[in-house]
């Protein structure tokens, strides 16, 4: 049986038979719309698929993927775009684009959601806001739920309520035969543990059923702070014996010239945190006073707020980006000390290392009960840099690779939604101890001949796998 990626050249009959099917919804390159259509967060993922179908229901979705088995195309899956790999778009295959797929049902009563996945986390955040509840997705209100639920999704709400997969319920599914199935912890339970943590590989969500969570008191914000080996190891340190209901996300970066930093912030280095309290608004003040009294804040607009505010407006992406993720056990001042070192002797545009403390909810779900199954770790962490110049991009990976091997701790393992285009063996390290081969075990069950590959991809077990 293979594994190969499928071919990437469709006859003219795929794509007239793509428009007889979708009509204007088939969008192919003679077609003005088809630049913006191809076009994902990642600029310089810049590849020229065949045709992006823009679906509007399972139907459709069922349709393509249909198509696409039977004639031998690459399928792109796309629903928020923000893949690092820009595993959203292909090059002479279908790109599947989800994105008019907006449906959510809320069950205020029953504090549930049925979301579609062309849903952005900003929109539905929006939408089941409106009633004082929400799902913890990411910090970017851009990102897809699609791609971020399938990965594991950390965010605001990580320590208070887990990963957003301990708050997904149940998933419609096409899968590669083109069925739509609907999975939960009773019906294709193998199925359902696979998507809460093993992303695309298993077919193509069209729905997702959330729980919802009270966030009517909450505060938040951003705190900026100066950052010296000093502050950054306190703050972690000030993070971890934090009630679960705050989760930070501190980004260590040299301040860019932006209105929301004062001017004689601009060129420092600063530790720029997102603070997210979910509960009573004194006891949220308690507990943020004390990231406030390691130094004298740069910007703080940490406020009693209403929790969808926490989405800023949505920002393109950058055109040039290398990027590196890894977990970590601890920062200490040597740690931080390292952090800024290699902070500053970088000569790319922006340099940011990015700190996530996590415990909490999240780390009281067995490891064994999702596919994703870092759940011991402590600090997640992000390194990249955003340049102009792609001849640069040799020297900035070299600074990333240089910057983790010198944060790197123990136990190698990343978070599948924070890779880029690193090989198997960083895909794997997303999947430790059973879960690589349970996971494979189940592609062979569901999609045995790989039709879903432009992923992070877990090929099909076979006799000798
Ligand atoms: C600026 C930025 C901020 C981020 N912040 C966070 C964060 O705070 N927390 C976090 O956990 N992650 C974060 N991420 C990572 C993010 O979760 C992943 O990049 C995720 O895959 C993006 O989802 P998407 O739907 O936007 O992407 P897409 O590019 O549309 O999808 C990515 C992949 O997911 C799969 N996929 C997407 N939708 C479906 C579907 N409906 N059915 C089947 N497969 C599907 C496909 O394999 C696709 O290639 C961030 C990424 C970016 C770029």
């Amino acid at each position: 049986m293979s594994t190969q990626p499928h071919p990437t050249s469709p006859g003219t009959d795929a794509v007239s038979e793509l428009r007889a099917l979708f009509g204007g919804r088939a969008i192919v390159p003679e077609d003005g719309a088809y630049d913006a259509a191809r076009a994902i967060f990642y600029g310089s993922r810049n590849r020229r698929p065949a045709a992006v179908v823009r679906a509007k229901d399972a139907d459709d979705v069922s349709r393509v993927v249909t198509l696409a088995r039977e004639k031998g195309l690459e399928l792109a899956v796309k629903s928020g775009g923000h893949s690092l790999a820009g595993h959203s778009v292909s090059e002479g295959g279908i790109v599947l684009d989800l994105s008019r797929m907006k449906g959510i049902e809320v069950d205020v009563e029953a504090r549930t959601a049925w979301a579609e996945t062309g849903l952005t986390a900003g929109e539905y955040t929006s939408a089941v806001g409106a009633h004082g509840l929400a799902t913890g997705f990411g910090d970017t209100g851009s990102v897809g739920i699609g791609g971020i639920t399938l990965g594991g999704g950390a965010g605001f709400l990580v320590r208070k309520h887990g990963l957003t997969i301990d708050s997904l319920l149940a998933a419609e599914i096409v899968t590669a035969d083109g069925e739509l199935l609907r999975v939960d912890a009773m019906t294709h339970p193998d199925l359902f543990w696979a998507i809460r943590g093993g992303g695309g590989n298993f077919g193509v969500v069209t729905r997702f059923k959330f729980r919802l969570h009270g966030v009517a008191e909450f505060v938040g914000g951003m705190l900026v702070l100066p950052a010296t080996p000093d502050t950054i190891a306190s703050f972690v340190a000030e993070a971890e014996a934090a009630p679960e209901e705050l989760s930070t996300i501190a980004n260590v970066m040299v301040a860019p010239p932006m209105p929301f930093f004062p001017a004689a912030a601009h060129g420092k280095l600063v530790i720029f945190a997102f603070m997210a309290y979910s509960g009573d608004t004194e006891a949220g003040e308690s507990a943020i006073a004390p990231f406030r009294s390691l130094a004298e804040p740069i910007a703080d607009t940490v406020t009693p707020m209403r929790y969808p505010e926490m989405y800023g407006p949505d920002e393109p992406g950058p055109d040039e980006e290398v990027a590196r993720s890894l977990f970590i056990e601890a920062v200490d001042v040597d740690v931080a000390a390292a952090i800024i070192e290699h902070l500053r002797a970088s000569t790319a545009m922006m340099a940011v290392a990015q700190l996530r403390v996590l415990g909490g909810a999240m780390a009281r779900i067995p490891e064994e009960a999702t596919a994703f199954a870092h759940r011991k770790r402590r600090i997640m962490v992000a390194l990249g840099a955003i340049f102009g110049n792609r001849e640069e991009e040799t020297a900035h990976r070299e600074w990333v690779d240089d910057f983790a091997a010198a944060l790197y701790q123990e136990e190698p393992g990343v978070y599948v939604g924070f890779l880029g285009d690193e090989g198997e063996e960083r895909v794997k390290e997303a999947y430790p101890g059973k879960t690589w081969e349970r996971l494979k075990a189940i592609k062979a069950r569901y999609d045995p001949e790989n039709l879903f590959s432009l992923n992070q991809n877990i090929a099909p077990q076979t006799g000798s796998s």
